[in-house]
């Protein structure tokens, strides 16, 4: 009987377990960052937790899907998406921290910018670098990306992409390298405003489809936008946060099937 009772005790522990592990992503308020500063990373960049492994690692996961993102951006049509991108972005909205969750550096948002697709609204949650970038844009892949992360209030995503070349500094980025976690699980609040059309390209040209997020889960029916034009940054600049993220922080490019792509002008 003792024996019975402790097996269900285990299976108790082992469903929890799970269900947590469902909830890592995303980090949207407080007491996720808390949750994200604590837990135990099942994945990473390389070896036998590498995205080959990804699907299987993370059992509930999409990351076998069909539309997985990223993508080599190629072969596209020129016109607007259903639900065109409206960029709802103001100069008074704080960033609430900054995370180094050992996969990239994320800095959170309080609540006030969005983007608006048709008539549904998504709320900026998050930003974060990956390190080459992940999308291609016609084969040329950038030196870093960062992905602008939104979330509607019926749990849909929208990533806005903007990709960084190396030439002359960034002012914006001056002001985020001044608040970074150095170690894996460090979080730093900032409670400041931050205007995040700073982060973006003078011309706001974009691709956009329908793919996935690039981290397990990979959930799919992700609404990508990639900026055409890159933002630039100083090879100093992109050293200090290459230096805080596992090398190469980005997945591979994944198989397109037959998706359409469109360029917005
Ligand atoms: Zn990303």
């Amino acid at each position: 009987m003792r024996n019975i009772l402790f097996i269900c005790a285990l299976l108790i522990v082992i469903q929890a377990c799970r269900q947590q592990k469902n909830m890592e992503f995303p980090n949207e308020t407080t007491s996720d960052v808390e949750t994200l500063n604590t837990e135990v990373s099942h994945w990473e960049y390389e070896g036998e937790a590498g995205p080959e492994h990804w699907a299987m690692i993370e059992e509930y996961s999409d990351c076998d899907g069909l539309d997985q993102s990223p993508i080599n951006i190629v072969n596209y049509d020129r016109g607007i998406s259903k639900g065109s991108l409206q960029i709802f972005y103001a100069d008074s909205t704080h960033i609430y921290n900054v995370v180094n969750n050992g996969h990239t550096i994320q800095y959170n948002f309080a609540e006030g910018d969005y983007i608006m697709l048709e008539e549904e609204r998504f709320d900026l949650k998050q930003f974060h670098f990956h390190e080459p970038a992940e999308h291609l844009i016609e084969g040329i892949r950038y030196p870093m990306v960062i992905h602008l992360v939104h979330r509607s209030a019926t749990g849909d995503y929208a990533v806005l992409a903007v990709m960084a070349k190396e030439d002359k500094s960034s002012e914006p980025f001056d002001f985020l390298e001044r608040y970074l976690p150095i170690q894996q699980g460090d979080t730093i609040l900032v409670d400041l405003a931050f205007d995040m059309n700073l982060n973006l390209p003078e011309v706001r040209a974009y691709f956009s489809y329908t793919g996935s997020l690039t981290t397990p889960p990979c959930t799919e029916n992700v609404k990508w936008f990639i900026f055409r034009d890159p933002i630039t940054v100083s090879l100093e600049q992109v050293e200090v946060l290459r230096k805080l993220m596992p090398l190469n922080n980005y997945r591979n490019e994944q198989d397109r099937n037959n998706r359409i792509i469109l360029l917005s002008e």
